[in-house]
């Protein structure tokens, strides 16, 4: 009756259903952004279902003892329910909150870090309304597009959610705008100078994807051509075309990438045309960005997110700050102006080379930047810091670095958290010690399940 198979990608078994229909209505959400409809003992998790709506749910199949299904017929509709701008949104699978109204989706996003809290960390306090966007489209300021062929044309698109088919678009609803056109241009100069896309499965092919990154301060635009290997026929002329056509772009680079591999960027790169960068500004900062450095996707939410954080750190002249999971040092250098001394940590060696070069351009002089992991660091140097920043990765942060922390006692932690359920689990180690004084969550990723979190923790 089952069907069982791998999914190499997850390395999860998953075992196909035969078809099968169940009605049911959605009583809760998942972390996901899903729909749960619980009927019997079986839970089904359905993506675009709403709370409260009931639906004839066709059963896809199961993995870890949950069910997934898709909508098959909607017997009643949520008042939150929207007509969504995108068509592509359920075949494509990375927006889970294009037909929901935008006070839902906030809502939802409060819900879970408030759920997350409870749950994982045994924490009941309140959570601040999340702070979204006016407009919450076209946010992004960088696209990464796959390349790929179909009955002998070009296309580009996005892979569906788990797989590596690309689903075809001429417009995504949360990328930037500018990048439609450039888009449009680079395939049909593909086919004009035969340029063959990448293909996987032969591994052959010149395009593999088009990384676009756009300035909000000063307008520029990056276009980076990943190729398979330096081979690119008739480039000096696809580059001419192309700026032609798109005089909006300021500079143009091709990567290598020729290994068998999901990273999209290769390590070697040749700039084609301009400076090889873009730069761009986050509140009175200036940052250089390269076809590698990390930088947040979402200007408008970011100065929200740090200047949030730089209040809740309530710096003064006195403070000495440490600037844990530092990145390229934005916040570390936001909060140097207003305090002694900073001490930034970070893993990365491309990130801190870029934060060095970021305090020199911006003539700050008060931080140092450190490279280590942040949990050797602290334990070595116990370094006595009045305010720790601290922004892990979605994974969060260790139990070694926070009792590090508590043995340092500072009298103020500022917690910038992606994922709300590793928050709430390294709250849980500072909570006997510290207040935990503000929960705000920030949109920083609208229309996906994706939710930011700055807290503010002072000492007992
Ligand atoms: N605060 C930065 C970056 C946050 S992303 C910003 O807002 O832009 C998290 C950063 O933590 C990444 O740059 C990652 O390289 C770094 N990182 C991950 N694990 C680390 C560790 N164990 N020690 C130090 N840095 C780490």
């Amino acid at each position: 009756m089952y069907k069982t198979y791998f999914n190499y990608i997850n390395n999860n078994i998953i075992v196909e259903m035969e078809q099968k229909i169940i009605t049911g209505k959605c009583v809760s959400l998942s972390s996901e952004g899903k729909g749960i409809i619980k009927v019997d003992k079986d839970i089904i998790f359905v993506d675009s279902l709403l709370l409260g709506e009931e639906a004839d749910v066709e059963i896809l199949y199961k993995r870890s003892g949950v069910l997934y299904g898709k909508i098959k017929k909607l017997r009643s509709f949520s008042k939150e329910r929207v007509e969504p701008l995108c068509k592509q949104a359920t075949a494509c699978g990375g927006c889970c909150f294009q037909n929901a109204s935008y006070k839902y989706e906030l809502e939802y996003k409060r819900n879970k870090v408030k759920e997350d809290l409870k749950r994982i960390g045994g924490i009941d306090v309140p959570v601040n309304e999340v702070i979204g966007m006016d407009d919450p489209y076209f946010y992004r300021n960088k696209i990464q597009v796959p390349f790929g062929k179909d009955r002998g044309h070009v296309i580009y698109g996005f892979y569906k959610t788990g797989t590596h088919r690309i689903i075809p678009f001429t417009r995504c609803y949360i990328e930037s705008k500018e990048s439609e056109e450039i888009l449009k241009n680079i395939a049909s100069l593909m086919e004009a100078y035969h340029i063959d896309p990448y293909e996987e499965d032969k591994r052959n092919g010149i395009i593999r994807h088009v990384l676009i990154r756009t300035s909000w301060a000063t307008k520029e635009i990056m276009v980076v051509l990943v190729t398979n290997g330096d081979f690119f026929p008739s480039r000096g002329k696809f580059v001419g075309d192309l700026k032609k056509k798109c005089p909006q772009i300021s500079t143009i680079i091709q990567n290598f990438n020729p290994r068998d591999t999901n990273v999209i960027l290769g390590e070697k790169e040749r700039i084609l045309y301009g400076k090889g960068y873009i730069e761009d500004t986050i509140l009175n900062l200036k940052f250089k960005v390269s076809s590698k450095s990390f930088f947040q996707v979402n200007h408008v939410q970011t100065e929200k997110l740090y200047s949030k954080a730089i209040e809740y750190a309530a710096l003064t002249k006195e403070d000495v700050v440490l600037d844990a999971y530092a990145g390229v040092c934005t916040i570390g250098l936001l909060c140097a102006s207003k305090c002694k001394e900073v001490i930034s940590v970070e893993l990365e060696h491309s990130a801190v080379v870029n934060g060095k070069n970021n305090a020199h351009s911006n003539n700050i002089t008060n931080i140092t930047i450190i490279e280590d992991d942040c949990t050797s660091f602290i334990q070595q140097y116990k370094p006595q810091v009045d305010v720790v920043i601290m922004d892990p990765p979605r994974k969060g942060s260790t139990p070694e670095f926070l009792n590090a922390v508590l043995t340092i006692k500072p009298k103020r932690i500022v917690y910038i958290s992606c994922d709300p359920s590793t928050l709430s689990r390294d709250l849980k180690y500072l909570k006997n010690n510290y207040y935990i004084n503000c929960v705000q969550p920030v949109d920083m990723f609208p229309k996906t399940y994706h939710v930011e979190t700055v807290c503010l923790l002072t000492r007992k």
